[in-house]
């Protein structure tokens, strides 16, 4: 630990990515774990952040005030539910620090109140925060750019553990977003999230989700692009909660000195 370490809270201790988190941040030089917090009432309360992952004692407490914490630290990584990723973002525009959300199944009211605190906080969002994601987005985007739509059927299957609560995936909708960009479509309507019955024939120019759940599965994507007698398929396997953890200390080392405003990782990772 040096001086300069930009200091971290960590919200949502107790969840599969807090508990993650506060791993990571200990194993990465440039960052530090100045705060863990869980929500009032939670059995984590009071609890040293780093039994509480698996390291030993760190000497930190989780607490639940987040805003005593927000305000004498640098940044804060979210990976929590959208209520209260929406609070916390009211909070870190108080404090003015930076706001890496990576919680997915945002409705878009819960997105314009995200993007109205980030007119004082500088926040990271993004519904995957490895790179590897990021790049297949960006893959996703050329090739549903350079395949005709009425030739080119786009669908996107994702599969995640039993315990995920939204569907489909924060990933699946981001890949969505890449295809649809490339086609220069709005994927709001354009998608078809669900087929169930009597559906008819396939409308050209959608793009269609299907979402498995089941077992331990961190994550498992891919766009699959069908057309006639053949099939493109891009995909991405997530082996370790680790990558999205680095990705979002990546995020908030890099949103350290920009101006308040609202990124993505593809903005952290240059490839905008
Ligand atoms: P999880 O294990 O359920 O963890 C969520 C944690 O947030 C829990 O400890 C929960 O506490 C806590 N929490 C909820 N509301 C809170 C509040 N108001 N104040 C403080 N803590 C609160 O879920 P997870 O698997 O870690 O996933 C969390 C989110 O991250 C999900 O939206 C998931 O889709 C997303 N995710 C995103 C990425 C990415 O790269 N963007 C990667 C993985 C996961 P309780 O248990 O008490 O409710």
């Amino acid at each position: 630990m040096t001086a300069g370490d930009m200091k971290l809270v960590v919200v949502g201790a107790g969840g599969r990515m807090g508990q993650t988190l506060i791993r990571t941040i200990h194993a990465i030089d440039g960052a530090r774990l100045f705060a863990a917090i869980e929500r009032p009432g939670s059995p984590f309360v009071g609890k040293d952040a780093g039994e509480l992952a698996g390291l030993g004692p760190i000497g930190v407490k989780v607490t639940d005030q987040p805003l005593e914490a927000f305000v004498e630290a640098e940044g804060v990584l979210d990976f929590t539910a959208p209520t209260a990723s929406v609070e916390f973002a009211g909070l870190a525009a108080q404090a003015r620090i930076v706001h890496v959300i990576g919680t997915t199944g945002c409705s878009a009211d819960d997105d314009a109140k995200i993007a109205a605190a980030a007119r004082h906080a500088r926040i990271v969002k993004s519904g995957n925060m490895s790179l590897g994601v990021n790049l297949l987005a960006v893959v996703a985007e050329q090739a549903a750019r350079a395949l005709d739509a009425s030739d080119w059927d786009i669908e996107i299957l994702e599969m995640h553990h039993r315990h995920k609560v939204d569907a489909p995936s924060g990933t699946a909708l981001l890949l969505g977003e890449a295809a649809a960009r490339g086609r220069g479509i709005a994927l709001a309507d354009n998608s078809v999230r669900v087929r169930d019955g009597h559906t008819g024939a396939r409308v050209a120019g959608t793009i269609g989700f299907a979402a498995l759940r089941g077992g331990s599965v961190v994550g498992e994507h891919s766009v699959v692009l069908a057309g006639e007698g053949e099939l493109v398929t891009l995909s991405h396997s997530a082996g370790d909660r680790a990558i999205f953890a680095r990705g979002a200390v990546k995020a908030a080392l890099w949103a350290r000195d920009k101006k308040p405003g609202l990124y993505t990782m593809l903005d952290v990772l240059g490839l905008n």
